[in-house]
């Protein structure tokens, strides 16, 4: 197994406005000291709840964001080391797609434009053939050549995602980011959506980070899942494992909420989280989710749990429960 992609102690902290009180300047701390390898070829979700700071891992990847500090090495080296003009190119080989494809489809530029101008962009073909390419790729995620010429406005929501996505390989990238890709659209068309990535991702030895709310959608599509929560990791781990022995607290929460998903052999109870997310400006001291979790101990409010190995197989959770190995939720 090849590391594609190496996170090593990610944070990002942005200030905020009007936040200098008494000399201190206050931060969102969006991003809190992660750490994840993602390797050739494989799909990785990172899940949570908005504000976990999932999408700003995506981003600070992309360096749509600097982040604050940490190193992401993307096929052995430091995208963080490197100027603008240089990451510009590196861009080719790592694409994002968005939740709402029609945000950043141009919408006075037809299909085969937004296409052809990407292919332009990053040099890709020679301008001959890149009239073919654009009928290639279409074809590809299932798009007739004749629509070419239309407008993002006359597609369906799926439609349009499946031309973000065309874009996105346009360029013949090696990690694609998927920022909600999927969670605006109807559920069967999300399936069909995830089946096109799946095969594509065959087709052209593709590696996923799939970033969403949502541990039902991430399924199927997943081979590691990361579970954030206010910053930080909780629990990671190899899907199987992660669905069929949830050892965090907060994952077994979000689990218990997916009807159609039974944790163990046990009939699965749904889990109703107190309260609401705590602020990521000031956020819970010790166990940043103390303040929600059924379990908490005095010591949680204290002392910050560390990620610990439960298996043989990778799976690890930040949890005080967890010390001495998995727990015995039954
Ligand atoms: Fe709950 Fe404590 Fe575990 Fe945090 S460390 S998840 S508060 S039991
Ligand atoms: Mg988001």
């Amino acid at each position: 197994k090849k590391a594609l992609l190496e996170v090593n102690n990610l944070k990002q902290y942005f200030p905020i406005k009007g936040g200098v009180f008494g000399g201190t300047v206050n931060h969102v701390k969006a991003v809190d000291d992660i750490s994840f390898v993602v390797y050739e070829g494989e799909t990785v979700s990172v899940v949570g709840e908005s504000g976990c700071g999932k999408s700003t891992t995506g981003r600070a990847i992309l360096r749509l964001d600097d982040p604050t500090s940490g190193d992401i090495l993307f096929d052995g080296e430091n995208l963080l080391g490197l100027n603008k003009a240089k990451m510009r190119k590196k861009r080719k080989d790592l694409q994002i797609i968005f939740q709402d494809p029609y945000a950043s489809l141009n919408p006075r530029q037809t299909v085969r434009q937004i296409l052809e101008e990407a292919l332009e962009i990053q040099n890709v073909v020679s301008r001959k053939e890149r009239r073919q390419k654009v009928e290639d790729l279409l074809q590809t995620v299932g798009i007739g050549a004749h629509q070419m010429d239309r407008y993002p406005h006359e597609f369906s929501g799926g439609q349009r995602q499946r031309i973000g996505i065309a874009r996105a390989l346009s360029v013949d990238p090696k990690l694609v980011i998927c920022d909600e890709a999927v969670s605006a659209l109807d559920v069967s068309i999300q399936a069909q959506v995830l089946n096109l990535l799946k095969e594509l991702q065959q087709k052209f030895q593709l590696t996923y980070l799939f970033i969403s709310h949502d541990l039902g959608v991430v399924r199927h599509i997943s081979d590691r899942i990361i579970v954030m929560y206010l910053g930080k990791i909780v629990e990671i781990g190899d899907k199987d494992s992660l669905f069929e022995n949830p050892q965090h607290p907060y994952t077994r929460a979000l689990l218990s909420a997916i009807p159609s998903i039974n944790v163990g052999e046990k009939k699965k109870e749904r889990i109703i989280l107190k309260g609401d997310v705590p602020s990521p400006i000031d956020p819970p001291a010790g166990c940043r989710f103390h303040t929600r979790c059924p379990y908490a101990m005095d010591r949680c409010a204290v002392e910050e749990p560390k990620l610990h190995s439960l298996s043989e197989v990778e799976h690890k959770a930040a949890c005080h429960l967890l010390e001495d190995g998995p727990y015995d939720y039954s």
